[in-house]
């Protein structure tokens, strides 16, 4: 029984302000801001023309929220313990200024990464800009060298060259290291991996495979279609050997390999084989302001309307504290049975960010 002069304290004020764990103890580490839904390129494996054709409905530019509404987003997720801020989209170099964006993140106490995922097609004009924002680091996508895959796989809006002049432009901008993503698809590109490596190799350009997955509702995507790493690894391993030399940190998404030959660094990021959800601790930001917790997620929680409803520091802190210690999302390792139930609603990519 409670004692007359004992306080009652609501467990809101209790939490307000803490580092929020989820359901399955997870912290909240990196945050994915998907700064635009648009796209220069139509991967068939994220926005196949089908459906992102050209009277497909993008976000207006007033539905996407602005810098200051983001940056002010990016502060209270860096009270909930975020370190790590992931700028991708759509296509993140398509949103105009967003060098000045980088800028002010960059002021933001707390931050300690701040990276980039591009197709790099606009690096070119934008590298040496980023870098004098204060961008450390970049990942661009690029699946294969050859330009007849490599038009199938990017929808056909620009060239091999066009990439490779980016990843060009970053370099000599001073944004390091670079990292690739790769998605092998089994029967599309994966007979072209080895040409990429060769032509990587001791360039100190990280490149990193992925799987492909089932992200989305639209990509058409088949277990067979998957080349599980550990076989991609096997054919590498008999041309150039490598070694594991595991994870920067837990929750890092790639496994990290050296060439035993001291030609740098290659990674897997095998979340179809090897799923990592167990220590996954990234959130993901719609350009229109909606928290999801997993990239497979159905439903997001709406930050943009109380954000421009006026809601408070605080009041929107509780939000998004309130949704993360809810999570409980494992999707890839429950991928067999949640798959069909999931399958008809899942986000897709270009609105959240990979
Ligand atoms: N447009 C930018 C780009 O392509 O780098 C940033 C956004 S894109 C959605 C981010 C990453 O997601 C890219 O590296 C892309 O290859 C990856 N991705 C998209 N769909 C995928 C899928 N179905 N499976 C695996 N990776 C995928
Ligand atoms: Fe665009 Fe990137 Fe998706 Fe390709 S993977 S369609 S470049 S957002
Ligand atoms: Fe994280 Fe969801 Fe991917 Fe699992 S499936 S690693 S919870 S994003």
């Amino acid at each position: 029984m409670r004692r007359p002069d004992e306080k009652i304290i609501p467990l809101a004020s209790l939490t307000q302000g803490r580092a929020p764990l989820d359901t399955l103890q997870r912290p909240i580490h990196d945050l994915r801001i998907s700064v635009m839904d648009r796209c220069n390129f139509r991967c068939p494996y994220c926005m196949p023309r089908e459906t992102f054709h050209d009277s497909y409905r993008f976000l207006k530019s007033s539905e996407r929220l602005d810098f200051a509404e983001l940056l002010r987003l990016t502060r209270l997720f860096v009270r909930a313990g975020v370190k790590k801020v992931r700028i991708t989209g759509g296509e993140p170099l398509l949103r105009p200024n967003l060098a000045d964006f980088i800028g002010d993140l960059t002021s933001i106490s707390g931050i300690e990464d701040i990276a980039l995922t591009t197709n790099g097609v606009l690096l070119a004009k934008y590298a040496s800009e980023l870098k004098a924002a204060g961008l450390g680091r970049i990942t661009v996508s690029l699946d294969t060298l050859d330009p007849q895959v490599f038009e199938k796989l990017s929808g056909g809006f620009a060239g091999v060259a066009d990439v490779l002049d980016g990843i060009e432009h970053a370099r000599r901008a001073g944004l390091s290291p670079i990292k690739l993503n790769t998605v092998i698809q089994r029967g599309v590109n994966d007979h072209t991996a080895m040409d990429l490596l060769a032509h990587f190799r001791g360039t100190g350009v990280i490149v990193r495979f992925i799987e492909y997955m089932d992200v989305g509702t639209r990509n058409h995507w088949k277990p067979e279609m998957v080349m599980p790493s550990r076989e991609l690894a096997a054919s590498i391993h008999a041309r150039w050997p490598i070694s594991a030399r595991g994870r920067n940190y837990p929750g890092e998404v790639a496994e990290r390999y050296t060439y035993d030959d001291g030609a740098g660094e290659i990674g897997f990021i095998s979340s179809v084989s090897q799923p990592f959800c167990g220590d996954c601790s990234r959130a993901r930001l719609s350009s229109d302001g909606s928290l999801y917790t997993c990239l497979f997620a159905t439903v997001g929680t709406d930050l943009r309307a109380p954000l421009r409803g006026g809601a408070s520091d605080d009041d929107l802190f509780e939000i998004l504290r309130s949704a993360w210690s809810q999570r409980r999302d494992r999707y890839s390792e429950m991928r067999a049975s949640l798959r069909d139930a999931a399958g008809l609603h899942k986000v897709e990519m270009n609105y959240i960010g990979g």
